[in-house]
């Protein structure tokens, strides 16, 4: 079995982990209620998408 001759020192795992963090979330506001939602994707909060009311959101 392939075993590393060298013990990963601190420094060169946090080199690796550099692009290891999560990127923030696109959202967008609404442009019915104002609530922030992902573009592309219909609002959550009033089922609103491109102007019209997609699915009807119990309130
Ligand atoms: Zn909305």
């Amino acid at each position: 079995m392939a075993v590393p001759k060298r013990k990963t020192s601190p420094s060169r795992r946090g080199m690796r982990r550099s692009h290891d963090a999560l990127k923030v979330e696109a959202h967008h506001e609404c442009s019915n209620c104002g609530e922030l939602k992902r573009p592309h994707n219909l609002c959550g909060h009033c089922g609103h998408y491109n102007g019209r009311e997609v699915i009807a959101v119990g309130l």
